[in-house]
């Protein structure tokens, strides 16, 4: 199996230390053969990833590695944006120039609030149902490859309200899978869950197997890492459940083109 890993951060996101070099070797420690660099980036001064990133020297980093690990390891160049379907001017506008392979989409916050600061903040509200319009709208809007951890809410919500019940949202997932179908936008497995007290992929199981049964195919595997140690964590675990679920085949991207593996 092309063993990849297709979801990291390094310093040059607000929320992790890592250093690029001591994650493409960990990498290769561990048999990887691809990974893809995919740090935040918002244009929205209000996100607490606004003003972090630095593309000359993210993009000049990468290179290095590339340099270093070439023969050795491919280095993919990403990035995670938060709410693209948001400001989307003002992204066109920071992003045209950056040679991306690979874009990532994610919904971190809602209405201004983070993700964990809105579902203390609201209490009354059906949390899952406004995270899951949200994801409605940026697969509607956003230009992007892959949506990133497409049930997010769980990760905050777990402990306090339960994980949701699939059946009760079936009908807005399905639409955010059938627009994603439509536009040739890809879902990603993020192992990150595994490594928590949530204990489960995002997403899980269930609405994979809905993308697989409504035509989707463009599937693509990420730790989430925010430390080295974690790097390439669930890759096995997410190739099974990508089978369970009818898959038979996974991504990789290059300059924002699928390119399939056979599993
Ligand atoms: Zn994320
Ligand atoms: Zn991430």
């Amino acid at each position: 199996m092309y063993y990849i890993d297709y979801h990291h951060h390094s310093n040059h996101s607000f929320d992790s230390k890592a250093v690029m070099m001591e994650i493409c070797q960990e990498a290769l420690n561990k048999g990887i053969k691809e990974i893809c660099f995919t740090e935040h980036f918002s244009v929205n001064p209000e996100a607490p990833t606004y003003g972090h990133m630095i593309w000359k020297e993210y993009l000049s980093d990468i290179q290095k590695c590339q340099t270093t690990y070439e023969n050795q390891l491919v280095i993919k160049v990403g990035v995670e944006l938060c709410e693209p379907h948001l400001m989307r001017e003002q992204y066109k506008a920071a992003l045209s120039s950056i040679p991306f392979d690979y874009i990532l989409g994610s919904v971190h916050n809602l209405s201004g609030f983070t993700l964990r600061k809105y579902m203390h903040a609201h209490p009354e509200r059906d949390i899952y149902l406004d995270y899951f319009k949200e994801m409605h709208a940026l697969v509607s809007y956003a230009d992007i490859d892959v949506l990133a951890h497409f049930d997010l809410m769980k990760r905050y919500a777990h402990t306090t309200r339960g994980i949701y019940h699939f059946p009760d949202y079936q009908d807005i997932i399905t639409s955010i899978l059938q627009i994603a179908i439509n536009r040739g936008i890809g879902l990603e497995i993020n192992t990150s869950g595994w490594r928590t007290s949530l204990n489960e992929s995002l997403p899980s199981i269930e609405v994979l197997k809905l993308y697989r049964e409504l035509g989707g195919e463009l599937l693509t595997i990420g730790s989430d890492s925010h430390k080295k140690e974690d790097v390439g964590v669930g890759f096995t675990q997410a190739i099974n459940i990508a089978k369970e679920a009818g898959f038979n085949a996974y991504y990789t991207f290059e300059k924002r083109k699928p390119i399939r593996i056979p599993m």
